[in-house]
This record gives structure tokens, sequence and C-alpha cells, in this order.
């Protein structure tokens, strides 16, 4: 104050040794408005901390009779009754009159939002439990707890939920040259494969904040391979004659000459150079010369089953052919030991022993 007012006092003073009258008189005006705005605002600054310091100066003599008296005369408070004030965050919400009150309330709050497949659920906020004196707001609050929880409260709840996809296999037909046309074989089973989505779901009060999925199991489909054969059949597993000549001797003991022998397939005779045909498609397993049999042809069918073509003058297929049936294999001659010129035809079954040939060839 005392700053002001000097400099105040020596601006004034300038205004009036120096200058124009009128401008100093100007700036002297502005200079004093200045002034009095800073007094003006000194005076309610000490106006109001005077008027807020106020009720202390109380008489001295009132004070020291009156706190004297309220201690000794009155008794003692009874301790104010404790309730388990349930607090958020620190600060009590809710007071109950006991903590397992407090604690079935919260149990039963977070339960209204766990369903099926809730894994967990867990309240946001921080809620403690403390035992102390409550005022009659947090009791009443208390008592409508179900209604304040909603909007006070919320209640985090994470599920899982899983989906299950079928994946179908796929077929896969392979050919294969070494197996027959009728022949198919299933090489590798189908499987069919599964996949499994598992979803994960975030929720505050029942609703969903977050959404998340991902594939936990994958079971890969098995495809099916088959394998089918593309081989034509060159035996027919039925069987012909292996010449248009006429049968001369049949299967079975006979006699020669010199005494008797046992006579292992049939003779057909014709004319010398005649067309030898196989009996039944098949592959040439022998073309040469045997003993006795002369020139020979063994050709084996599909079914395993031999025939022997003897006797022969000329070879016309060689071993590893494969021929069809009716197919011409050899000229008719008499090598080896042959009374005469014929076919000498054996028919062994599986390449075993021969049986008579009649049995499997057909009447004339
Ligand atoms: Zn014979």
């Amino acid at each position: 104050m005392m700053n002001e007012s000097s400099k105040l006092h020596r601006l004034l003073k300038n205004s009036r040794e120096n200058g124009h009258p009128l401008l100093k008189s100007a700036a002297a005006l502005s200079l004093c408005a200045a002034a009095l705005v800073l007094i003006i605002t000194r005076n309610v600054a000490f106006a109001s901390s005077a008027a807020a310091a106020a009720p202390e100066p109380v008489p001295a003599a009132a004070e020291e009779l009156a706190v004297p008296q309220a201690v000794e005369e009155e008794p003692a408070p009874a301790p104010a009754r404790e309730y388990a004030l349930l607090c958020i965050d620190g600060q009590p919400f809710f007071a109950f009159d006991t903590v397992e009150a407090a604690s079935a309330a919260l149990a039963s709050y977070v339960d209204l939002f766990s369903g099926v497949g809730t894994d967990s659920a867990a309240l946001a906020e921080n809620v403690s439990v403390r035992v102390a004196p409550a005022e009659d707001y947090l009791l009443r609050a208390a008592q409508e707890f179900d209604d304040l929880a909603r909007i006070l409260l919320h209640v985090e709840t994470v599920s899982h939920s899983h989906e299950e996809e079928f994946l179908p296999y796929e077929s896969l037909t392979v050919y294969d040259d070494s197996m027959y046309v009728d022949e198919q074989v299933l090489e590798q089973a189908g499987r069919s494969g599964r996949r499994v989505t598992l979803t994960e779901e975030k929720a505050l009060n029942g609703m969903a904040v977050s959404r998340e999925s991902s594939v936990t199991v994958d079971v890969a489909p098995v495809t099916e391979i088959i394998r089918i054969g593309t081989k034509e059949h060159i035996s027919t597993g039925s069987y012909l004659w292996p010449s248009e000549g006429v049968l001369t001797s049949k299967y079975g003991r006979r006699s020669v000459a010199v005494g008797s022998s046992f006579h292992k397939g049939i003779d057909v005779a014709d004319a010398y150079g005649s067309s030898i045909t196989a009996s039944d498609g098949g592959t040439v397993i022998f073309a040469g010369w045997e003993s006795g049999y002369g020139k020979l042809v063994k050709l084996q069918h599909e079914n395993g089953d031999v025939t022997y073509y003897g006797h022969c003058t000329s070879l016309l297929v060689s071993e590893g052919d494969v021929v069809r049936q009716g197919e011409q294999i050899a000229l008719m001659g008499a090598t080896g030991v042959a009374s005469g010129v014929h076919v000498h035809f054996e028919y062994r079954p599986l390449g075993g022993d021969p049986i008579d040939p009649l049995l499997v060839l057909p009447e004339r």
C-alpha cells in the first residue's frame, strides 16, 4: 500500500513540475484509477480473510468453561455398532449386518451372470469388505443392493463354446496295369476330418464385449485311394481243342508195343504242318525241345493252369509271349517220341500233375 501511495504521490508531483498540464492531468487520472483498483482489491481480500477468521475470536472465558463441562459431565458414548461395509475401490457403498451377508449378496450378484459355458466370472471393480460403523445411507443402500449393484458393479465373464465341423474326404482312383480290369483294391480307406473352432466370449454384466475364435483341433481328412486294374484278361477260363484234327489217343493207361504206359494227355492228329492253337489265352512259359515231347510249347493261363502242346514240327512263339485263345502257336509234326503226326495235348491244373483234358474240353 505504501509503495503504490508513494509512487502515486511521486507521479503526481512530477506531473505538476514537468510537461503539458492537460497531458499530465490525464496521466494522473489513469494512475489514480489504477491505484484505487489496487486499494479496493486489497480491501476485499482483507475483508474476506477477516470474515473467514471471524469464528475464531471467541470470548476466552466462554471457551474455557464449555469444553471441560462437555468432557466431564456427559457419559462416555456407547461404542457405535459395526457393520460389514462393502467397499468399491476402498470407498464404502453398502453396509451389511455381517460379513457373511455382504459376501452372500455379492456372490449371488456374480451368479446372475454365470451361465452354462461360463468359465470364469469376476468383478471388474476392486471390491473389499471392511468392518466399521456405518452411516444410515449405507444401510439403506444395502437394502437396494440388487438394483444398485447393476450400476456400480460389473461382472466380467469369460465363456467358451466350441463348434465341430465335419470335413468330408476325397476319393482318388489309381489305375494299375499290373491288375486285371475286373480287379479293384481299396488301397487306403478314406476318413473324414474334423475341425473344432473354439470361441471365447467376454462379457460385462451379460453384454458381450469381445469375441475371439480359434481353430484348436484340426483332424485332416484322409483321402480314399482305390486302385483299379487296367490289364485285359488273356484267359477265358474255358478251353478249346488245340487242333481241328481227330482224337487218336485218350488220356490214361494204354498198351504199347513194349508193355504198357500211362498216357498223360490226348493225341489229336491232323495234317503235317497244320495249325496248333492255344486252348486258352496265356503266357508262354516254355518253347523248346523236351525229351519225349520233341518240340514243345507250355502255356500258363491266368488261373495257374498249364497246357502242353508236344511233337510240333515248328514253334511260332517264344517264352514270355502272351497269346490269345485260338491263336496259332505251332505247327503239327512228329518230333520226339511220336508214332505219327499229331499234337500231344496235356492239361495240368495249377501246373501240377496232368488230368484228362476231355474233362475241360468241349464235346465234339
Ligand atoms: Zn500223346
